[in-house]
């Protein structure tokens, strides 16, 4: 018997414990987790730091609600503003309540400023922002859509680095652009610098806001602690999730201060948001992230990881067609069908994610080696060889 609701394609496996990069089955096979349950094991599976983190306040107290000050959530929204373009940051529990939050805030703050008629956000095609009513609604994905009634009303989805549909699409209801400038389950799209570099004299000219979805793409993924730190640009409110918990349910949307003000009590919440245990581990994650060399490593490694790749792209380009991405987020677009190469790097006990557009996405922990990098790659021509 299995009550499980049906909303998934499972594979017919079962992880019984991990360590670092590796998964292990209840039958004792061994896995290397290259997917990280989609970027969320930042830090690898059972990081002791982390269990440590959890352990010590899992004794002191696991729940009061944000009726009362919570300490370790100051302690976390101070390191994740002093670190970012925010000022302030309110707490959840996932990604799509994180996006949520961007919406609401960038209504809320034309609202307050006299101007309740901007409502409009701005979105890509090929971006993901969750599978809420208003979240669907922004990434205007048909197949998300479909059978759930009349789309949440109030966003105009636009093709990726156009500058003069965004500029068509921009009217004096527009509150704001909605962007994930690395699309990760639309196949690890990385925005044009050039257009992004744009987002901010247009929003300045139009009095809008810029939102940054970085759930997949924020804390250290791309080698700089945000994705939006390789463009020049300031987002006005980010979202971020997956990876800030490290495997424990966390969501945060980080604002600017006079926006966050539009924001008073009464106008937005969440029960379990910002809940100790989620923020001891939160903040465990955040120094780990901010240590020296960290981030370095990343980035070193993710560009090893992607020549490497790019090797085995131009020497077998009958199975990959090209490599694309920032630091250790990698999208391989596949020349043979995805799921061949997936399915033959699974039987070599590789665990990847597939994406739109033929992709497979490549979301290890942020501290494998290069070591363990170099085994991956080894596994990896020999998965090719086999499909050839
Ligand atoms: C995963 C993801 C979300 C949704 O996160 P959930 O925690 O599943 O709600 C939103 N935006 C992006 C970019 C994501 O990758």
């Amino acid at each position: 018997m299995n009550s499980v609701a049906n909303n998934y394609n499972r594979k017919k496996i079962v992880f019984s414990h991990g360590k670092g990069i590796y998964l292990f089955t209840n039958k004792g096979e061994k896995y290397i987790d290259l997917a990280a349950g989609i970027a969320v094991n930042l830090l690898g599976h059972s990081n002791k730091d982390l269990i440590n983190a959890l352990n010590v306040q899992s004794r002191k107290l696991w729940h009061v609600s944000n009726l009362y000050e919570i300490e370790e959530q100051v302690t976390l929204a101070n390191k994740l503003t002093s670190c970012s373009f925010a000022h302030k940051v309110f707490f959840c529990n996932s990604g799509a309540e994180a996006v949520e939050c961007t919406i609401k805030a960038a209504r809320r703050y034309h609202f307050s400023k006299g101007k309740p008629e901007k409502t409009e956000i701005i979105t890509f095609k090929g971006s993901f922002h969750g599978r809420t009513l208003g979240t669907i609604a922004a990434a205007s994905n048909s197949s998300h859509l479909e059978g759930f009634g009349e789309p949440l009303k109030g966003f105009v989805s636009i093709e990726r680095n156009d500058i003069n549909q965004l500029k068509k699409a921009c009217n004096e209801k527009t509150a704001a652009i909605l962007i994930e400038p690395v699309q990760g389950e639309g196949g690890i799209n990385v925005f044009d610098r050039e257009f992004i570099n744009s987002l901010q004299v247009i929003a300045k000219e139009m009095d809008l806001l810029i939102l940054f979805d970085e759930v997949q793409c924020g804390v250290g993924r791309t080698g700089k602690i945000f994705a939006y730190q390789w463009f020049d640009i300031k987002p006005d409110v980010m979202a971020l999730a997956k990876g800030l918990g490290g495997g424990f349910p966390i969501g945060a949307c980080l604002m600017r201060d006079d926006i966050a003000e539009a924001l008073i009590p009464g106008t937005h919440g969440s029960t379990f948001g910002g809940n100790p245990l989620a923020m001891a581990v939160g903040n465990c994650v955040m120094d780990i992230v901010n240590k020296v060399d960290f981030l370095s490593n990343v980035e070193k490694n993710g560009l090893f990881f992607k020549n490497q790749l790019n090797k085995l792209c131009e020497k077998y380009p009958n199975v990959i067609a090209e490599i694309r991405g920032l630091g250790l987020m990698i999208g391989i677009k596949c020349s043979v069908a995805n799921n061949l190469l997936a399915n033959k790097l699974y039987e070599n006990g590789i665990l990847t994610v597939n994406a739109a557009d033929n992709v497979i996405r490549i979301l290890p922990p942020l501290n494998i080696t290069m070591s363990e990098i170099k085994k991956v790659m080894s596994l990896f021509e020999k998965s090719i060889k086999e499909i050839l």
